[in-house]
């Protein structure tokens, strides 16, 4: 008897690609299963019954058959359609871009649930589309945000090595963040007080804070940020099976929850500062 099995997921789009004539192959964050590829049949043709739902930035309740190699999309419903706001800005569109290609270079394995990494990706979409704030600071704010729930928070108060309190002004990239008089190394980075502040309000969204941040704070902190990103990720990912393996059980009151509400329900708890309040 061959046993088929028909599953349910949400998932924001992070790439497509073409199979084929008519068939796509689809990357998606998923809720549930972390990163999963799926193709979706006849995607390409004028008439097709996922219109554009399957596009990058789309977030999607899902219903996968579960094949031998890859899983096949059955049905495509709207959660939220970031992608046609998000496109109508150059500069959110960049910001995106790079979100959704930094969630792919952080889940290099397929389906390791990363349950906060979804959450976390959802309400930087849904802040990106859907209000004003500033894109680049956003990123900065996912950037460093995801770095924390891969284990690599940037140690922006204590010093890195020690743990002795700050302030401190001696920065590494490879130590992963500011460093005592003590443990500093000669000739170490000193960058100014006020982009270390800045990517503090960002890791905790106090966006007051960040909001009140000057241009040569922003592009001082971006390049830290984008730094240790850089770092970690090429020396980390092998040892990267992040992020949150035990959170992925579903609290007791959500189960019988249609997914969508289900998802509002887990956001609106999630224990991640927002990026819109
Ligand atoms: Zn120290």
């Amino acid at each position: 008897m061959v046993s088929v099995t028909v599953y349910r997921d949400s998932g924001v789009v992070l790439r497509v690609t073409k199979l084929g004539e008519a068939d796509r192959i689809v990357s998606l964050l998923t809720r549930r299963a972390g990163r999963v590829r799926a193709v979706a049949k006849g995607v390409r043709r004028t008439k097709s019954r996922f219109g554009g739902r399957l596009e990058p930035f789309s977030h999607v309740d899902l219903q996968l058959y579960a094949g031998r190699n890859l899983d096949i999309v059955t049905q495509a419903v709207t959660l939220d359609s970031f992608g046609s706001a998000i496109a109508a800005d150059y500069s959110r569109y960049t910001a995106a871009t790079a979100i959704l290609e930094t969630v792919e270079r952080l889940t290099s394995e397929e389906r390791e649930p990363s349950l906060k990494l979804y959450l976390l990706l959802v309400s930087v979409l849904r802040a990106l589309a859907e209000t004003g704030r500033d894109p680049s600071l956003l990123l900065d704010a996912f950037l460093v945000r995801s770095m924390s729930l891969a284990g690599w928070a940037p140690a922006l108060a204590e010093c890195a090595r020690c743990g002795e309190p700050g302030p401190h002004a001696a920065f590494s990239i490879p130590s992963g963040g500011l460093l005592c008089g003590e443990c500093r190394s000669p000739g170490v980075a000193r960058p100014a007080p006020g982009a270390i502040a800045l990517m503090r309000a960002l890791a905790s969204g106090d966006w007051p804070s960040a909001e009140a941040s000057d241009g040569s704070m922003r592009r001082e902190a971006s390049g830290l940020v984008a730094a240790l990103l850089q770092w970690h990720i090429e020396r980390g990912l092998k040892s990267l099976p992040l992020v949150d393996r035990g959170s992925v059980a579903e609290p007791a009151e959500l189960r019988g929850y249609p997914a969508a509400s289900r998802d509002a329900l887990v956001e609106a708890r999630a224990d991640l500062p927002g990026f819109i309040s």
